[in-house]
């Protein structure tokens, strides 16, 4: 047996692992010792790694649909077919045709592969990837405050701070090794504040736990700062040097009252100004934040409002402070660094700007798309509206991720061809016309940066089975068979320089670097070559910082008679994402088998429901069947469930009404109403695109 190092697949932590291989077979996986972020340790998932590429259920060959059945086909055929049909999109609509949906859980180096593929070959702006439904507006709102989306310091921050501010995150159960180092800072002085409407395991344990209604988050950040200003709390040092004049948002927030903000929120008066207290006199406060402030259609002012409070307290640019956003999965920071948004290319270089564009045309040797591209639900609606005829979609999972599944279902069986690249036959892919075998991260070398900006090396441990292949790979082949001989590297490396060379704040990272420094952590040019661990220590990317009023707005859809619950959505402990990687272990199964709905024990009373009872739940969308689990984690009026169950697809309640700025879809707050179902009848999966695309597939 030998021991090949590489990253955890699952979250955007990024721990080290080694994978333990034997006889070309991946036995099982080991902490890396000394990891500067995991320190020798792994979560429950990160153990379970090696379930996820098990070579059972994987993808070994290319596959076309036939008479609505798949039949294995050999790459030639498969390449010709999806060349011919982008041809084809391309002859009837133009680059607005057709799309590219890359994918946060692949490399860099197939990341950059995917929107080059769409820019140079498709001549489209039309790259997008998940995280529209994450972190798009935390990239949208903090580049309008401080001009930098990425988090502003370092995990290793959290043993230097005194007070840890985390707002709408899950951390124990979604980013562990963070929950971890945050218990560590707890028992060593540090003072826990959660800030979310549920009961997490953090919020238990927490110091304070403010635990907010639901989508009252603007006007709980907005109350805070008002108190903080009204008692002369603010750093005025920080804000005279650093940042524009605060005035404006003074004004705005000078109509406040504590009252009103404990009317909004359902915080009382002392919580809020010990809270105000406390963090405006922290000397390190961190403050990190997840999907429970960025899912809402009003995410993007929901940031803002946490960069206001941040600003105004000067809690950024030193160690121990800083504004963090929690990224979900493995790679969903390298995904935006690479460019695989419709709006920027690789370092979120403006796809706007003449020179940028002059640059990579040059580079490329292609001529660059001049019409704005789509995000990944623009691209579902032009779909449905017949704007879009051919789409790629790289290892993701819309189907089960995505808000309103009925439309998104709809939509991609409304294109005339849909390619799926994926490991296993996934939802998605058995809605595809072509599906091609995609390696895992175990089978390729490349890269993946954690949600602290850390670029590290992931290495080939084992072959990829059957005829698998990297996503570049394919990107690579695709391009040639359409014509382009410009996506033709030898390896993963001389892909990653030419990244690099085109690419300022990666422009001192090489394969050789990154291994010298157990990755390193963007900016990392000329200036910093051994990376930056702390971001905005002098000026900010926009020199001074901005403080911006925002308004409170409430979720799109509240409560009302009809449908009387608030409902929001979760993850758990021992699964990830769809759960296609953590539902193969037998282990992480056996800890959470099912969905279940999270109920309070008073509104279970009122429906007359007992613990576990089978229950139908609607929502204006569509219904799902599944048991009720009564507990006191979520609070009266307000449902969670958790997204990884494809028995119980969650989004297809939740609503697609978007936040304006960024198109992110509100999954975190929807009106749901909840029927008993009679004693003894089992949830059943509901006749939804689920079952179309089951039956669908011949396989
Ligand atoms: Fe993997 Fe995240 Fe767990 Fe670390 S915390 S082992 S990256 S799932």
């Amino acid at each position: 047996m030998h021991v090949v190092p590489s990253i955890c697949t699952f979250c955007g932590v990024g721990c080290g692992l080694g994978v333990r291989v034997e006889d070309d077979r991946v036995v099982g996986v080991e902490p890396q010792p000394g990891h500067p972020i995991s320190q020798g340790q792994l979560c429950s998932k990160g153990w379970a790694t090696s379930f996820a590429i098990d070579p059972v259920n994987r993808l070994t060959s290319p596959l076309i649909k036939e008479c609505g059945s798949f039949r294995r086909a050999s790459w030639d055929e498969a390449l010709t077919r999806i060349s011919d049909e982008f041809h084809m999109a391309l002859d009837e609509l133009g680059p607005s045709g057709v799309g590219i949906i890359s994918c946060a859980r692949a490399t860099n180096e197939d990341n950059y592969a995917a929107q080059k593929f769409a820019r140079a070959v498709l001549g489209t702006h039309n790259i997008d990837h998940c995280a529209r439904i994450c972190h798009s507006l935390s990239v949208a709102g903090l580049l309008c405050t401080l001009g930098s989306g990425a988090m502003s310091n370092s995990i290793a921050d959290i043993d230097q701070a005194d007070l840890i501010l985390i707002i709408g995150a899950d951390v124990t159960e979604n980013h562990a090794m963070i929950g971890a180092r945050i218990l560590r800072a707890q028992a060593r002085g540090a003072t826990v504040i959660v800030v979310d409407p549920r009961k997490t395991r953090l919020a238990r344990l927490a110091d304070i736990h403010l635990q907010l209604r639901l989508g009252s988050n603007i006007a709980l950040f907005n109350g805070l700062l008002q108190i903080i200003l009204a008692n002369g709390w603010e750093n005025q040092a920080f804000l005279a040097t650093r940042c524009e004049t605060i005035e404006p948002l003074r004004r705005h927030l000078a109509r406040l009252t504590p009252e009103q903000t404990c009317a909004s929120t359902g915080i009382s008066i002392a919580e809020l100004l010990q809270v105000a207290y406390l963090y405006s006199h922290a000397n390190a406060a961190f403050t990190a934040y997840g999907m429970g402030i960025t899912q809402f259609q009003s995410g993007t002012n929901n940031v803002v409002a946490v960069s206001n409070l941040v600003l105004a307290c000067g809690q950024i640019g030193r160690p121990g402070t800083g504004i963090n956003p929690l990224r979900g999965q493995n790679n969903v920071q390298g995904a935006c660094d690479m460019g695989c948004l419709p709006n920027v290319y690789p370092g979120y270089q403006d796809a706007n700007d003449r020179s940028v564009q002059e640059k990579f045309a040059a580079a490329w040797a292609a001529p660059i798309p001049q019409q704005p591209g789509l995000t990944s639900l623009g691209m579902s609606r032009a779909a449905l509206h017949g704007q879009l005829r051919a789409l790629m979609i790289m290892g993701e999972e819309p189907v089960l991720t995505d808000p309103d599944q009925h439309q998104v279902s709809k939509a991609l069986q409304a294109l005339d061809f849909l390619v799926v690249v994926e490991l296993t036959l996934t939802e998605t892919a058995r809605l595809a016309d072509v599906v091609l075998p995609a390696a895992a991260f175990a089978e390729k070398d490349g890269t993946f940066t954690n949600c602290e900006r850390r670029v590290q090396r992931v290495r080939q441990a084992i072959a990829p089975p059957g005829e698998a292949r990297c996503d570049w790979q394919i990107l690579g082949a695709l391009a040639r068979r359409m014509g382009y001989a410009g996506m033709n590297w030898a390896n993963a490396e001389a892909l990653f320089d030419e990244m690099s060379a085109l690419t300022p704040i990666f422009s001192a990272m090489s394969y050789a670097a990154l291994d010298g420094h157990a990755g390193l952590q963007w900016p990392c040019d000329a200036a910093h070559p051994h990376g930056s661990p702390v971001l905005h220590e002098h000026s900010f990317p926009r020199g001074r910082a901005r403080l911006l009023p925002v308004t409170q707005v409430a979720p799109d859809e509240c409560p009302d008679a009809e449908y009387p619950f608030a409902f929001t959505t979760h993850r758990l402990h021992f699964h990830y994402g769809g759960g296609s990687m953590t539902r193969k272990s037998p282990l992480l199964e056996r800890e959470t088998p099912e969905a279940l709905l999270f109920m309070h024990p008073a509104d279970g009373a009122a429906l007359s429901l007992h613990d576990q009872q089978a229950v139908r739940v609607r929502s204006r969308r569509g219904w799902l069947e599944t048991r009720v689990h009564l507990t006191d984690d979520v609070p009266p009026g307000t449902l969670a469930m958790p997204y990884h169950f494809r028995e119980a697809p969650c989004n297809l309640l939740t609503n697609s009404a978007q936040d304006p700025n960024s198109k992110m879809p509100e999954l975190k707050a929807c009106a749901v109403a909840v029927e008993p179902l009679p004693t003894g009848v089992l949830p059943r999966m509901p006749e939804a695109i689920l079952l179309e695309g089951n039956h669908h597939a011949g396989l």
